[in-house]
């Protein structure tokens, strides 16, 4: 069977209507238990009277017959009695004598003696019946003794017709009981486990980094009740969620973005560099620096105007950006009209072509710089500097400066250049 991601079954875990039904059968065959034995007792003491009335009218039945015999002192017909008597199945013996006391007919069956206490408590006091015979004779017909009817019940068949019927209550019980556990446990499946599973798989399928877009349930006609609830609850914490997250890359962004040009600032560039050159270190790059500085944007301000002026900060920003294009580099505003760029895995002569990239970019912007000492048009001085941390026992702020003084130099040589140290 397959799960749906983070459904795997866990070591020891158990389902939900595995648990239930289990319950269910325990609850359930306790119940048929308790309920069986109060229904055993009952049983018992029907059976105690049906077997004392079912007797007394047999006894009563036969007995003008028996009577007739003693009187007669007829042993023929007094076996016939005693056979009937005896056919019933549950009777040990059956004995019928005349007035003196001698048996005329005698029927004896051999059965094994019950011990135990349960046996004798409940039909002990049941088994011996003793019946004088009366026939109606002489010359006023009044009722005389002619002889006597005893009977004895076979307690052995007793206890295996109770035993019999106990059973027969007892195996209706347990199976009443698995019929209830099993369609509860059917019914608490679909209605409870499933649905259950269903927000679970949707919760395990959830981009963590996408919680508002949680594949959320359709939870049909379970909408209004506790289940569709908890859906709802879980929606309304993903979108909360989500929020937060949101929040958060939006403070991120504003922490980590120029606000003028919407380039990466100082922070962001501090941080950046810091990581990268642990990372260069790490595997043995070389990591490059590129400083780029506007030639006389102190003039372009008085000029032009300070709004002109960010127009253009904005316009040499998309510039850079355009210049640099791997991924792994970084386009900063290092301060007022100065840039940065970093440029992971690249080498000074990679740097280099870079920078010039980024002196051509600025130059065909075309900005006109009456004011400029250079061709009319705005442009800007670049100082490269490169280093593999993992060689070179130099640290961040010497690669920084090295780039610095480069910048100068490249202003002291004219402007509108790039220079490196060779
Ligand atoms: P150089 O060629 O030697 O770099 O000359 P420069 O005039 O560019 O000299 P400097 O770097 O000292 O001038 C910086 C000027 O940049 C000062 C200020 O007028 C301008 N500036 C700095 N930040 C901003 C800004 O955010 N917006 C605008 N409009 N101008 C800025
Ligand atoms: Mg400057
Ligand atoms: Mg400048």
């Amino acid at each position: 069977m397959s799960h749906p991601p983070g459904m795997e079954r866990q070591h020891g875990r158990r389902s939900l209507t595995a648990k239930q039904a289990g319950l269910t059968l325990a609850i359930a065959l306790l119940l048929s238990i308790l309920a069986g034995t109060i229904e055993l007792a009952l049983d018992a003491r029907a059976m105690h009277q049906e077997i004392i009335r079912d007797t007394s009218y047999r006894l009563e039945l036969v007995h003008g017959t028996a009577a007739e015999a003693a009187f007669q002192l007829n042993p023929e017909l007094a076996t016939q009695v005693a056979d009937g008597l005896f056919s019933g199945g549950q009777v040990a013996s059956v004995t019928i004598s005349d007035d003196f006391g001698r048996a005329m007919a005698t029927r004896q069956r051999e059965y094994e003696p019950v011990s135990g206490w349960v046996a004798h408590a409940l039909f002990g006091d049941i088994l011996q019946y003793q019946q004088t015979l009366y026939y109606l004779a002489g010359p006023d017909h009044s009722p005389q003794p002619v002889g006597e009817l005893e009977l004895t019940l076979a307690l052995d068949r007793l206890i295996s017709d109770f035993t019999d019927r106990s059973l027969l209550i007892f195996t209706l019980g347990v199976a009443k009981a698995l019929a209830i556990a099993a369609l509860l446990a059917l019914v608490f499946h679909g209605f409870v486990t499933r649905p259950l599973l269903r927000v679970h798989a949707a919760i395990a399928g959830t981009d963590p980094r996408q919680p508002g877009r949680w594949p959320k349930p359709d939870m049909g006609r379970h909408g209004n009740d506790e289940l569709g609830h908890l859906v709802e609850s879980v929606d309304q914490l993903m979108l909360a969620f989500q929020e937060g997250l949101d929040q958060r890359d939006q403070l991120h962004q504003i922490s980590t973005m120029d606000g003028l040009t919407g380039i990466a600032n100082r922070r962001h560039f501090d941080a950046f560099i810091a990581r990268e050159w642990q990372r260069a270190r790490r595997n043995g790059y070389a990591l490059s620096v590129v400083f780029i500085d506007i030639d006389h944007f102190k003039e372009f301000n008085d000029h032009y105007g300070h709004v002109a002026g960010d127009d253009t900060l904005r316009a040499v920003a998309e510039a850079l950006t355009r210049a640099v294009n791997r991924a792994s580099d970084l386009v900063a505003r290092y301060g007022g009209e100065e840039f940065v760029c970093v440029l992971p895995d690249t080498d000074l002569q990679g740097a280099l072509r870079v920078a010039d990239q980024i002196r051509k970019e600025i130059r065909a912007l075309g900005i006109p710089h009456a004011y400029s000492t250079q061709s009319g048009r705005l442009t800007a001085s670049l100082g490269v500097a490169s280093s593999v941390p993992a060689h070179d026992n130099a640290s961040v702020d010497e690669l920084m400066a090295q780039a610095d003084g480069q910048l100068y130099r490249a202003k002291r040589q004219g402007r509108d250049q790039v220079a490196a140290q060779t």
